[in-house]
């Protein structure tokens, strides 16, 4: 093969972690051939679903307690490449943090992110080749071949593999890949949904579908406290939702089967305030009943749902009329709610793949340990980050890394 037809890298993914490696790789090599294949008509579909379309791109508060999964360096990788918005300002997106610390570009828009990264792709003079679905990397003594489900065949000197994990098939993520990857001698680790909903009995879940409130979400196996987080808790018809849940969802891979959720729906309160406050409510409303005890402090459905499920019998009797034990059996109640988790929602439902492609194969570039010359980064590979801008974050910062070590394993190569 003429040395003219062969691709200097080929990024396998168009999404977040594609174009960060494809803008580094070619910003250090610029005379390198670089071309980004999509198997989607449209490259960064994902990336415009992000952060309900405004696009949560990073936070200020990166640290190793919000990250889960078999590599080993994430940290020290994610402080080895600029931050996001060195990033993003090196491309024009003018970055700034909401009070929670999650980065946004200051557009609210996702879209122009996009945009952003394809008008820097152009520039630097970077190819996009959409509708090429890779399904094989066939590796020849000098380079790689790169087959598509259509039977088309790519030539290039070095690949990158940015093709994303299972999480949110809708754009163009199945986990096809990973396993094209187990033919390349790559281990992967337990692979489950996260940043998800979690599913629980629907019996105990009916008549609040729709419900929000705010709360303490506590993870607990077999009586031990695993994580707890304080936010929205949202109630469907058959799970539990909302960001501090969705934080819960990494701990199913390990805790399969033995997971519980409490909700504390009063977290602003300890357990004495509680019952004081409901004391005063039976004063105050003597002669209503017991429908009305809750009304004020939770929305209807939940009001209603949660005395109901406490007292165990029918609404009916008055406020007035209810015991003291009574009264603490709902304070109680409102305090440890709790649902065996039954697993995490389906992959359509879910933001991130938690588990992929084992830390242990790739070394500390991001170089394929079993086959030199093939570059992994973002969800492909084990690490999974909280909801709130992680997982972008490392999406970048892998990406880069990776641009980077596959073109200074070129450097000097270049004809
Ligand atoms: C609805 C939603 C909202 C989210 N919001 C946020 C947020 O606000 N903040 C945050 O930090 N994270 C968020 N995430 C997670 C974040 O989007 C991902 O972690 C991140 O995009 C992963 O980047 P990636 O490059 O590894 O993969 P992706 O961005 O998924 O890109 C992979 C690309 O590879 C392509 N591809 C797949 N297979 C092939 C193949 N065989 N051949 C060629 N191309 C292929 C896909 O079509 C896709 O374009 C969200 C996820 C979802 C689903």
């Amino acid at each position: 093969m003429s040395k003219d037809n062969i691709t200097d890298i080929a990024v396998i993914g168009g999404g977040a972690s594609g174009f960060a490696a494809a803008i580094e790789a070619k910003t250090i090599l610029p005379k390198a051939k670089v071309v980004i294949l999509e198997k989607l008509d449209r490259v960064g579909r994902k990336i415009l679903a992000t952060g309900n379309g405004r696009c949560n791109l990073s936070n200020i508060n990166l640290s190793a307690d919000h990250y889960h999964g078999s590599v080993k360096n994430i940290m020290r990788i994610i402080s080895a490449t600029p931050s996001a918005k060195e990033f993003f300002g090196s491309i024009g997106v003018i970055c700034s943090a909401d009070a929670k610390g999650r980065i946004y570009p200051r557009s609210n828009s996702a879209a122009t992110v996009l945009s952003a990264l394809r008008l820097r792709a152009e520039e630097l003079g970077i190819i996009e080749r959409c509708g090429f679905e890779a399904n094989f990397i066939e590796s020849t003594p000098e380079y790689f071949r790169i087959s598509s489900a259509s039977g088309e065949k790519y030539p290039c000197r070095r690949v990158i593999v940015a093709a994303g994990g299972y999480a949110a098939p809708q754009f163009g993520t199945d986990g096809s890949v990973i396993r094209l990857l187990r033919s390349k001698g790559c281990h992967t680790t337990k692979i489950c949904p996260a940043v998800a909903p979690l599913r629980v009995r629907p019996e105990l879940l009916r008549g609040l579908k729709g419900v929000r409130a705010k709360g303490r979400v506590m993870a607990y196996t077999g009586g031990r406290l695993l994580k707890e987080e304080v936010g929205e808790i949202q109630f469907t018809d058959t799970a539990l939702s909302g960001i501090c849940v969705f934080n819960m969802a990494h701990l199913v891979s390990q805790y399969d089967g033995r997971l519980t959720l409490r909700l504390d729906l009063a977290a602003d309160m300890d357990q004495e305030q509680l019952d004081g406050y409901l004391r005063v409510i039976q004063y105050q409303r003597a002669r209503q009943t017991a429908e009305e005890l809750l009304t004020g402090i939770f929305p209807r459905s939940l009001a209603v749902y949660l005395t109901k499920k406490a007292l165990g019998k029918p609404l009916t009797v008055l406020i007035s009329e209810l015991r003291d034990t009574e009264l603490k059996q709902v304070s109680q109640f409102i305090k440890k709610l709790d649902f065996e988790v039954l697993g995490s929602a389906p992959w359509k439902d879910a933001q991130v793949t938690s588990g992929g492609i084992s830390g242990e194969c790739v070394d500390e570039r991001l170089q394929l340990r079993s086959e030199k010359g093939i570059f992994l980064c973002g969800e492909i590979l084990d690490v999974d980050g909280d909801c709130g801008g992680y997982n972008l974050q490392w999406a970048w910062s892998s990406g880069i890394l990776a641009g980077r070590s596959c073109a200074d394993s070129l450097r000097g190569g270049l004809s």
